[in-house]
C-alpha cells in the first residue's frame, strides 16, 4: 500500500497514519517529525528549517524533497508507504512523482482527511505530547495525569512550539493557500478519496480501512 494521508494541520494525520503502519507493516514517512529531528540535532539543514517552522511557514521545496527522497529508496518503502504531511505543494507532488517513476512505484490512494478550521484550532491548542515516551494528550478531551504528568509514564509533558494560536492561524493559510489545491490534483489522477475528519478518531480509522479496500 502506498499511501498519502492529506489534510490540514491537526487533522489527525499523524494519529492514522500510526494506525496504518501497524496494521499493513509499512513505515510511517512524516517530513514534520524528520524536520524536528534535525532541529533537536542542530544540523545545518536542521537550523535552517527551524525558522520556517516556528512562523508557521513551509520549508523550502528543496529541502524537503530532498529528505523524502532519500528516505523513499530505504528497503523498508519497497512493500509501501505513508507519506504524512508531504506533499504540502504541487511543486512537492511533481517532485514525487518523478521520485516514484525513478523507483517504478505507483501510488495507491491519497486519503483527504476534512476537519473545519475551528475545531483544528482547538485541536491544536490543546495538544501535548510525553518527552520521554512520546504519548500524546489534549488537555480537555484526552488530559494526562492531575498534575499534569504523563499518565503512561510520569514524564514531562511538551506543547510544539508552532502549536500556539497565532502560529497555527498561520499554518492554516498556509494550508489553505499551498497545501489545498493537491486535493483537485490527486482528483484528477484519480487517486483522491474523501474522509470526514470530524468524526472519532476510531470512525475516521475505520472509514479510512474500508475506502483502502477498493483502493
Ligand atoms: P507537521 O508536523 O506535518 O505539522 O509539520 C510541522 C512543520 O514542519 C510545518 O509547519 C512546516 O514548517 C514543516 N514541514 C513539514 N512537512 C513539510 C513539507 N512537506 N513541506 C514544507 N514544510 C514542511
Amino acid at each position: 500500500m502506498k499511501i498519502i494521508l492529506l489534510g490540514p494541520p491537526g487533522a489527525g494525520k499523524g494519529t492514522q497514519a500510526a494506525m496504518l503502519m501497524d496494521k499493513f507493516s509499512i513505515p510511517q514517512i512524516s517530513t514534520g517529525d524528520m524536520l524536528r529531528a534535525a532541529v533537536r540535532n542542530q544540523s545545518p539543514m536542521g537550523t535552517k528549517a527551524k525558522e520556517f517552522m516556528d512562523a508557521g511557514g513551509l520549508v523550502p521545496d528543496e529541502v524537503v524533497v530532498g529528505i523524502v527522497r532519500e528516505r523513499l529508496q530505504l528497503d523498508d518503502c519497497h512493500n509501501g508507504f505513508i507519506l504524512d504531511g508531504f506533499p504540502r505543494t504541487v511543486a512537492q507532488a511533481d517532485a514525487l512523482k518523478e521520485v516514484l517513476a525513478e523507483l517504478d512505484q505507483n501510488l495507491d490512494c491519497v486519503v483527504s482527511l476534512e476537519v473545519d478550521t475551528e475545531a483544528l484550532v482547538e485541536r491544536l491548542t490543546g495538544r501535548r505530547s510525553c518527552s520521554s515516551c512520546g504519548r500524546g494528550f489534549h488537555v480537555k478531551y484526552d488530559p494526562p495525569a492531575a498534575d499534569g504528568t504523563c499518565l503512561a509514564c510520569g514524564g514531562t509533558l511538551l506543547q510544539r512550539d508552532d502549536d500556539q494560536e497565532e502560529t497555527i492561524r498561520n499554518r492554516m493559510q498556509v494550508y489553505h493557500e499551498q497545501t489545498a489545491p493537491l486535493e483537485d490534483y490527486y482528483r484528477e489522477q484519480g487517486l483522491l478519496q474523501v474522509v470526514n475528519g470530524m468524526q472519532d478518531m476510531k470512525a475516521v480509522q475505520q472509514s479510512i480501512l474500508t475506502l483502502l479496500q477498493g483502493c
